[in-house]
């Protein structure tokens, strides 16, 4: 096998260790690649007159991505005391680089994190490059854990204590001005002169020796006084909590344990974090969020198709209809420098839309304030046209309103005067993609390209294909989808097709639940407290309950012996409570803020349809609500709608926010077990078909099989 790392001498007594693991995008901390790096040491250290040594990618835009999560998987069974030795063992070789007997510096152009940022801050002196890719930063907690190669001791006694604790605990990335500002990097330069940087840091600390007086310092205890360090410990546990909700530990962790650990010497210090990342590997949370990794990472890959046919190149985007998710898709176009044009059927639709539109695209996160220089650079992308503008577009999106004749009319028309070789789609939530494409002239280019709301959140993008829709089109609309920063899975058409069917039956169950009795803030609690954004019947409220009237017709119309037209939603709706539009729906919404606010004339109002108020349990609630949407998951899978049960669950999680602390719908239903959901499945036998199991769960059951297992 070929080595990742190579030693070479660029001058003379100065070394040169270059990552490059073959035939990968990304260089990755393997146990065979810290094997490695172990015995390339040993051979810089035999010469006994080396003055430095440096550590360098020969991937541009990529040191180290960090380590082997696939390692990580395989390991997540194994008792503590082998976690902690393999953090040990790595702590130990990192170490070596902070000990050897001249200085080590680490020349950084790309993504550094994770175990890649360790093995970076074990050298004494780092230089980044101020490549737009280069970013620092220790993401462990976004997977349940905690650094374990010594980030935890070292960070805190290089950058001082509150600022470790804000980029270990928060776990997001910095830039090389950050890295730079917080003492992270010692120089930052271009990626051409990143190496001749690094090896003039090597001669200039090999003559001052200022990395040795470092080397101490960085090994001694922090001093800090009980109070500097109440008062961080205080601040920074309410910052994790507020973005935490309790729900994932691992933040909580690394703050104690770096509060902890600081006034200790660094032996004990380090010997403290592997056994705190020892007790959070293999957790529960940790396997979902690596579940959440590997989702994603899959969705990164995958082109949409199962062929080798590639999509067609997308640079210009056009929109039509400029309401609430035709002025999302544009915004999402420009902020990602697609140009696009956006059209409505009202010239005062379309001016209020624009304005929203570049408020959104041009809006600064930072300054949280839209941003003069960005809107320069976006309006430069957008125009506003007329439909035969839009349709010179590579892609055209319609995002009109939700009636299939006006939509056929307007896909019609697009059609005919678009380039032969241009995709249409639909933005669509509920009307049949084959319905759609009838009377089009070239059904094969047109699919589904279903965005949520709102666009500027929600990640997840449905492509949906129609009978006739080639994988051409589909490859195309999942790269456009990709191009603008989501995350696109294909699915076949179908009602509601895979987000909308599987949350119909959990918000149809809400209501059935308040017919039977429950209270409606039990209901709600049931819901948020399993770690969904908001209860189901907020969300009516939310998507108004006049659409969602609308949606359930069709998802009733299609699965009448499971969802039932129930007649609380017409009569709120006769009675114009459409939810947060109108100021009222099952939660009032008249106060200063627009907060849900419950509502006594619900509860009046229920009367007419409850015949006895009854109590339930809220695992019984959470179970009622939950079960309708693995049952429905289940027979998703067996019409196979979509491609891999993994889309299930990207789906769940990035366009319902379905807890990302449970894995998805079907990772959390695996850690029950087919044979135990069948068994919960029983007492609830008598409420009719929709919580019969389904052939596909009973077989899994028998056989013992899950879902992530058998699919
Ligand atoms: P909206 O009412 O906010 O906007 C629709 C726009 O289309 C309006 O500006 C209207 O003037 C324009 N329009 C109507 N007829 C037109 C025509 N013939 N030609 C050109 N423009 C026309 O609606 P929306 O919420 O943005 O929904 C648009 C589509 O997206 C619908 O199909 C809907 O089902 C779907 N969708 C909505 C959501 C959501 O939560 N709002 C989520 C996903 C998908």
């Amino acid at each position: 096998m070929n080595p990742t790392i190579t030693l070479s001498w660029p001058e003379p007594h100065v070394a040169l260790l270059t990552l490059d693991m073959p035939d990968k995008g990304a260089n990755i901390l393997s146990s065979a690649v810290v094997a490695e790096l172990r015995e390339r040491l040993d051979e810089v250290a035999a010469h006994s007159d080396t003055l430095g040594v440096v550590l360098i990618s020969g991937k541009p835009g990529m040191f180290i991505a960090g380590a082997d999560l696939g390692e990580f998987i395989a390991g997540l069974d194994a008792p503590p005391d082998q976690t902690i030795a393999k953090s040990q063992a790595g702590q130990q070789l990192f170490r070596r680089l902070a000990e050897l007997p001249f200085v080590t510096v680490a020349a950084i152009d790309g993504i550094c994190v994770g175990g890649g940022a360790e093995l970076a801050m074990w050298c004494d002196r780092r230089v980044l490059s101020n490549d737009a890719k280069t970013s620092y930063g220790f993401p462990e907690v976004k997977l349940g854990l905690l650094p374990g190669w010594g980030g935890t001791a070292r960070l805190p006694r290089m950058i001082g204590l509150s600022n470790a604790v804000e980029m270990i605990t928060g776990g997001e990335n910095i830039d090389p001005q950050e890295a730079w500002a917080l003492g992270v990097a010692d120089d930052v330069t271009s990626a051409d002169t990143l190496l001749s940087a690094a090896i003039r840091l090597v001669h200039r600390e090999a003559e001052s020796k200022a990395y040795q007086r470092d080397r101490e310092t960085w090994a001694a205890p922090i001093v800090m006084s009980p109070n500097e360090l109440g008062f961080l410990g205080a601040a920074a546990s309410a910052v994790i909590l507020g973005q935490t909700k309790g729900r994932f530990p691992a933040p909580m962790a690394a703050l104690e344990l770096m509060l902890e650990s600081q006034a200790q010497p660094l032996d004990n210090a380090l010997r403290m974090e592997s056994e705190a990342f020892a007790r959070l590997f293999g957790t529960e949370v940790n396997r979902a969020l690596l579940n959440i990794y590997f989702l994603t990472d899959r969705n990164k890959r995958d082109r949409g198709v199962d062929t080798d046919v590639r999509g067609a190149d997308v640079t210009s985007v056009g929109v039509v209809g400029a309401g609430i998710m035709g002025g999302g898709i544009a915004a999402a176009n420009l902020k990602r420098g697609l140009p696009t044009v956006l059209t409505d059927a009202s010239a005062d639709a379309l001016r209020s839309g624009a304005e929203a539109v570049m408020k959104d695209a041009a809006y600064d996160r930072k300054t949280k304030a839209v941003n003069a220089e960005n809107a320069m650079r976006v309006g430069a992308l957008l125009n506003l046209g007329s439909m035969q503008h839009v349709a010179g577009c590579d892609v055209v999106v319609e995002a009109i309103v939700e009636n299939m004749d006006i939509k056929r009319k307007v896909l019609q028309a697009l059609e005919s005067e678009m380039r032969p070789d241009a995709v249409l789609g639909s933005n669509t939530s509920t009307i049949p993609i084959t319905k759609l494409a009838d009377g089009l002239a070239r059904p094969e280019q047109f699919c589904g390209i279903h965005f949520f709301n709102p666009v500027r959140r929600m990640k997840l993008v449905e492509v949906i294909r129609g009978e006739s829709t080639t994988d051409e089109t589909v490859a195309t609309a999942v790269g456009y989808a990709k191009r603008v920063g989501k995350m696109p899975i294909v699915v076949h058409d179908g009602p509601g097709f895979l987000v909308n069917r599987l949350l119909f039956p959990y918000m149809n169950e809400s209501l059935q639940l308040l017919m039977e009795g429950a209270d409606i803030g039990e209901i709600e609690k049931a819901s948020t407290r399993f770690g969904m954004p908001m209860g189901p019947l907020a969300l009516y409220d939310m998507v108004g309950l006049d659409t969602a009237l609308y949606a359930g017709r069709v998802m009733w119309e299609a699965f009448p012996e499971r969802i039932h037209a129930l007649p609380i939603l017409p009569a709120l709706v006769k009675q114009g409570r459409l939810g947060q539009k109108s100021g009222s729906g099952f939660f009032n919404y008249a106060n200063r803020k627009g907060k849900a606010e419950s509502d006594p004339y619900i509860d009046e109002f229920l009367t007419g349809y409850v015949k006895e108020r009854r109590a339930h349990d809220r695992e019984t609630l959470t179970w009622r609500l939950f079960a309708p949407m693995i049952l429905e998951a289940t027979r998703v899978l067996e019409e196979k709608l979509v491609r891999d049960v993994r889309d299930v669950d990207l789906g769940m999680v990035f366009g319902l926010g379905f807890p990302a602390f449970r894995g998805g719908l079907l990772c959390w239903a695996d850690t029950i077990g087919a044979a135990e959901i069948v068994e919960r499945l029983k007492p609830l036998a008598e409420l009719g078909s929709r919580f019969e199991p389904t052939p596909l769960l009973l077989e899994m059951a028998r056989r013992k099989h899950s879902f992530y297992g058998s699919h």
